[in-house]
This record gives C-alpha cells, sequence and structure tokens, in this order.
C-alpha cells in the first residue's frame, strides 16, 4: 500500500518522542525557554524533534524537513543542552544540534512538516499537547500521524490519503478504523489559548448553526482527533479582527487535517478555501481553520460569510 512504509517510520519516531516527553513530565525537573515571540520550549521540545529528525533522514535522506524547533536556543544555554543530552544518551552534543537542524528544510515538492510539541502551553499545564508530523507531496498532505499522550489513555492517530484515519492506544496498541458514522457530540472544541482564536465570535456561529451545548476547549492539534473521535463536530480558529494577517504555522495543522478528513470530515479556512501546505511553511493563502465532521461545514461557512458582510 502506498505511503505505508512513511506512515510506520513516522509511528514508530511518534512513539518514542511520546515517550521521552512523558519522561520529561514525571520524572525530571525541567523549566522552560521563552522564544523570540515569547513562546514557550522546553528540552522535551528539543529531544523530540531531534528523534524525529533522525528517523526520517535516516529512512527518507532525500527529504526535506520543516520543524518548528531549531538549535539557536539551545546553543546558546549548555546547561539545557545537557538536559536534552540526559534525555538521549547515546548521542553527542553535536549530533543533538545536527538532528535539531535537520528540520531547517525548505519547502519543496515532497517534504515531512513536525511540531515535535505542539501545544507546549498544554504540555506544562500536564493538558493536552501533541506530536505532529506530516508527510506532503505534489501538493497534498498524504500521511499525518500525531501521538497525544495525554487524550484518554494516550493515544495515537494515523491518516493515510484515500486510505482512512486510525486510532492506536499508546497504552494496549488496539487499533480502530475511524469513519465518522458514529453519533457524535454536539459542540465546539477550541483552544484554551483566547489569543489564538476570537472565542466570542466562534462561539456566536457555533450558535447561529445550533450548537448550543458547552464549548470543550484544549490545547494543540488533539482538536483534530477529538473531532475525528465525534467528542466534538466543529472546530473553529477564527483570528481575532485586529489579527487578521496572522498566517498559521502548517506544522500546526498538516497532521490534524488529513486525520479529520480521513475520518469522513471536511476541512477549510474560514472563507472554505482549501488549506495550502504546499508553498510556504506558513498557510499564506489562508484565514483561520474550520474543520468539522462533514454536516455542518457548509451553514457554519455560510454563517461566517454572513457575519463578515
Ligand atoms: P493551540 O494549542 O490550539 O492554542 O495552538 C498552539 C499553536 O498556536 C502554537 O503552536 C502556535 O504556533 C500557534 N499560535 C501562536 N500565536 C497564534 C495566534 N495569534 N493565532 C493562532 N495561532 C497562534
Ligand atoms: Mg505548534
Amino acid at each position: 500500500m502506498q505511503y505505508m512504509y512513511e506512515a510506520n517510520i513516522a509511528i514508530a519516531a511518534a512513539k518514542r518522542a511520546s515517550i521521552l516527553c512523558k519522561h520529561v513530565q514525571h520524572s525530571v525537573k525541567f523549566t522552560s525557554l521563552n522564544k523570540p515571540d515569547q513562546s514557550p520550549v522546553t528540552i522535551a521540545d528539543f529531544g523530540a524533534q531531534a528523534i524525529i529528525c533522525k528517523s526520517i533522514a535516516e529512512a527518507f535522506p532525500n527529504d526535506a524537513i520543516v520543524a518548528e524547533e531549531s538549535s539557536s536556543l539551545l546553543r546558546q544555554s549548555v546547561s539545557q543542552l545537557r538536559a536534552v543530552q540526559r534525555l538521549i544518551p547515546d548521542a553527542t552534543s553535536d549530533q543533538i544540534l545536527d538532528w535539531i537542524d535537520l528540520g531547517q528544510g525548505k519547502v519543496r515538492e515532497r517534504f515531512w512538516t513536525l511540531d515535535p510539541i505542539d501545544g507546549t502551553k498544554g504540555f506544562l499545564r500536564k493538558e493536552q499537547y501533541a506530536i505532529a508530523i506530516a508527510l506532503i507531496e505534489s501538493g497534498e498532505v498524504k500521511v499525518g500521524v500525531m501521538a497525544c499522550p495525554a487524550f484518554e489513555e494516550g493515544c495515537l492517530f494515523v491518516a493515510i490519503r484515500e486510505q482512512g484515519t486510525r486510532r492506536i492506544s499508546l497504552a494496549t496498541g488496539e487499533t480502530q478504523m475511524l469513519s465518522g458514522s458514529d453519533s457524535p457530540t454536539f459542540r465546539l472544541v477550541e483552544s484554551i489559548e483566547t489569543s489564538h482564536g476570537d472565542p466570542e465570535r466562534q462561539r456566536a456561529i457555533a450558535q447561529s448553526v445550533g450548537l448550543t451545548a458547552p464549548t470543550l476547549q484544549m490545547d494543540s492539534q488533539a482538536k483534530y482527533g477529538a473531532i475525528a473521535l465525534g467528542h466534538a463536530v466543529l472546530y473553529m480558529r477564527l483570528p481575532w479582527k485586529e489579527k487578521l494577517d496572522y498566517r498559521e504555522n502548517i506544522w500546526d495543522h498538516a497532521a490534524g487535517a488529513i486525520i479529520v478528513e480521513e475520518a469522513g470530515g471536511r476541512v477549510t479556512d474560514m472563507n472554505g478555501s482549501a488549506l495550502n501546505f504546499a508553498i510556504a511553511p506558513q498557510l499564506v493563502e489562508n484565514h483561520g481553520i474550520i474543520a468539522s465532521r462533514g454536516e455542518l461545514h457548509a451553514a457554519v461557512l455560510a454563517s461566517i460569510a454572513q457575519q463578515m458582510s
């Protein structure tokens, strides 16, 4: 089956990264550093990116990787670098820095995009976070693998284009195909961070299409997993009116988007355009994100268009 080998490499890497992240969360004293944009990053983000990039580069030496982190902050902090090295004891510090920077690749005809910890704020709060890996080829996301160690008993979502979405238990290995046919909970899911989407506008749109149950809030791309599983029927990320120029990062959405689509749902931007992951590290052609189980999608887009007119 096409892309099965790619998916298996990404699954193995995501599982290793999730063990590393859980180990840091439960057994290591650590602090977070602030990146230039003031977002937090931890030794688990760096360690997870190092081992995932190494796995992808060994299996696919010709593929580029476009990943969220770079080694620059770690190069400035010997103590943090030592802490990452303790997580990957068979590697030298130079190897770790080089593996992290394998993720500084350029968008090409075929490339991987990776967020080693999406939702680092959730990771720090011991809430939801996701390890998200996607393969983009010929203008389309072909494979999405997302480990969510804190979701239910710990789960891994795996989607391959035209081959469906699977949920694999990180605890037992039990596998379930997600077809979108089970009965979902009719509610909205949105970010916990109110700066990442305008909750008032999101909730007004949700109410206008009949979603009146209390909203589910969670960090990271785990929200796409919640839609694929039917824990919610609609995920909205509508930029604040003052921040209409914000462009989403491809690594924040590529894996999640194919996971929802292959589970029978639909993903577009707030204008109904397809998300274009294939031209830049950001979704430069898109504004906002709408992901749904399908049925409500057209009504949501119509409601947004009416609100904006
Ligand atoms: P979430 O956990 O859904 O709140 O999303 C976390 C992601 O939001 C991070 O990985 C950031 O890349 C991204 N982010 C940062 N600032 C913004 C913003 N102003 N609007 C939308 N997303 C943002
Ligand atoms: Mg992220």
